[in-house]
């Protein structure tokens, strides 16, 4: 664990000192110099080993095994829920003041470790040094945010009005209480944030926790669920479980333990959980943040320096692995070709390249499907339309090793394309000439999903896409990025449609709340 003299936080991210790369790259060389070490799942604060293992691999390099994972299946998901169910019987009631103690505790051992965590995150999803070191910043700060909003709402104890009956005093509180066993399933591209934050708003909220990371990113969960052993969590409040999601994750939603779930991956496998769980003996809180497919719409009045920055950060950041990615753009056509000009330019000069070195924006993709889709998807746009720059995947020396693929964005693609409503999740936008930005606003909505969008004009213009736009998440005119870089407390995370279930975002007002039920005590003296 390296010391650290700063916190990393939203402020400090975009002009961190020289001392933020000193001692990430003293964390992958430690890392790089022990790797293929062997990790137990955390079951009742037990490390359990299966005679079923995976190997975790680095898509950076697909030889270098990373660690070894255990397979869980069905009887370690149901060992973990039945250690969850047995802990819950005190941690529900356990007063909320301690569990906010311990959360936080939780949340700053992350914060003293962050270094190692947004090494192995690099390391494992090819995310560059910044973006894996936020994403394990944001781990420890969706927690917190939880954590303080528990803490400002008073554990959520409201009293109510006094009844007005004649002759007694009465009393009446509205109480939010957990619902009892948690099941936290979480995606690959943001292992840290997503494991971490529905795992923190579930436990401050009394829930005892079984998490399930994504096969790809097991490591990154592993520190995460050692941070809360770390800080004392009693046995079996927070349980840690790998495998793939098929089997053990498929064990998991299907045991009866299961109070409520959140799930964050994609549409198809979020919308089999939710058919599923509406198939239960009754009614669980399923929160399901799904996929997204993101527009930018550019108006002739927009400043086309701060759009083709902001298209460019959020199609191709993380290699357009972020639900929020920018993946669809809609230029008004007196604006066009000005517009796609500045975007080819910066994204021709886009370096790719081992994601830990400091110089690297973009990394590998996530692993050989993704790989595969982008060479499928490619193909296909090459079709239908033209490449106004990528189109490839990169073999040439050190990117044989990996999965690399160049940032493509793609033209003249007819907009009944099916491509313009399907998630890619990769690399690749879609760019379209529009005569208007009512026909812009139109395509924009066009789609099952709502996650995120940007824009880019005038003032009157914002507030008409703001007022029309069917997304969770908006933003106007930033060029840090079109689509994405959401934190919590600035930017609460969720979607609408196809995005997401709850209408409620993660990092925000109304987030916690949704891991307990309401009891109306009500009492006559
Ligand atoms: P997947 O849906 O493939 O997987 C998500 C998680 O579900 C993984 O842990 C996976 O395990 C598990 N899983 C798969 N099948 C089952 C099953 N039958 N039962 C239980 N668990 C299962 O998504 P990805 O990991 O590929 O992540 C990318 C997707 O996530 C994109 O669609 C993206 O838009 C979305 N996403 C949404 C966000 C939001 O906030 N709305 C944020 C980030 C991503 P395994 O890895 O072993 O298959």
């Amino acid at each position: 664990m390296t010391e650290q003299s700063f916190r990393l936080t939203y402020s400090t991210m975009y002009d961190p000192p020289e001392e933020l790369h000193t001692n990430f790259e003293a964390e992958v060389a430690k890392i790089k110099a022990n790797l293929g070490n062997e990790f137990g799942m955390i079951i009742d604060n037990q490390d359990v080993f299966t005679d079923e293992k995976f190997e975790d691999h680095s898509p950076i390099d697909t030889e270098m095994v990373l660690g070894i994972f255990q397979e869980g299946g069905k009887k370690s998901a149901d060992l973990a829920m039945a250690s969850s169910r047995r802990a819950a019987k005190s941690w529900n009631k356990t007063p909320w003041q301690e569990r906010v103690a311990l959360v936080r505790a939780a949340a700053n051992r992350i914060n003293e470790r962050v270094y190692e965590l947004g090494a192995v995150i690099s390391l494992e999803v090819g995310k560059n040094r910044m973006e894996a070191l936020a994403d394990a910043a944001e781990t420890a700060d969706l927690i917190l945010y939880a954590a303080d909003q528990m803490e400002e709402n008073n554990g959520f104890v409201v009293k109510m009005g006094q009844d007005p009956l004649v002759g007694y005093t009465a009393t009446n509180y509205s109480v939010l209480k957990p619902y009892g066993v948690w099941l936290v399933i979480s995606p690959f591209n943001f292992p840290g944030a997503l494991t971490g934050g529905p795992v923190g708003a579930a436990l401050v909220a009394g829930n005892t926790v079984v998490m399930k990371p994504a096969t790809d990113t097991s490591w990154t969960a592993r520190i995460i669920a050692e941070c809360f052993r770390e800080v004392g969590f009693p046995d079996g409040v927070v349980n840690f479980v790998s495998g793939s999601g098929s089997t053990t994750g498929q064990a998991l939603i299907d045991n009866p333990e299961v109070d409520g779930v959140t799930f964050t991956g994609s549409f198809d496998v979020g919308m089999k959980i939710f058919r599923q769980f509406a198939n239960g003996e009754y009614p669980r809180p399923t929160i399901l943040e799904m996929g997204g497919k993101n527009p930018a719409i550019i108006s002739k009045n927009a400043d086309l320096d701060r759009a083709a920055q902001g298209i460019f950060r959020s199609a191709f950041g993380l290699q357009g692995q972020k639900c929020s990615a920018t993946s669809r753009v809609y230029v008004e056509e007196q604006v066009y070709e000005e517009l796609a000009g500045k975007l080819e330019e910066l994204t021709k000069n886009a370096v790719l390249d081992d994601p830990t070195k400091r110089s690297t924006f973009m990394g590998p993709v996530a692993n050989k499907y993704a790989y595969q889709d982008f060479k499928t998807f490619t193909e296909e746009l090459s079709q239908a339309g033209e490449f106004l720059v990528g189109g490839k995947v990169l073999t040439e020396g050190e990117y044989g090793k990996g999965y690399f693929c160049e940032p493509t964005i793609a033209t003249d693609v007819p907009l009944d394309h099916r491509l313009w409503k399907q998630e890619m999740f990769l690399p690749i936008t879609m760019l379209a000439k529009v005569k208007n930005l009512d026909d812009a606003m139109k395509e924009a909505n066009d789609v099952a999903y709502g996650l995120t969008a940007g824009f880019y004009g005038n003032k009157e213009e914002t507030q008409w896409f703001f007022e029309n736009i069917e997304a969770g998440v908006t933003y106007a005119n930033r060029p840090q990025g079109a689509t994405t870089g959401a934190w919590p407390g600035f930017q609460p995370f969720g979607g609408w449609k196809g995005s997401g279930s709850s209408g409620k975002n993660a990092g925000g007002h109304y987030y916690v709340q949704l891991y307990m039920h309401e009891q109306i005590n009500s009492v006559i003296k």
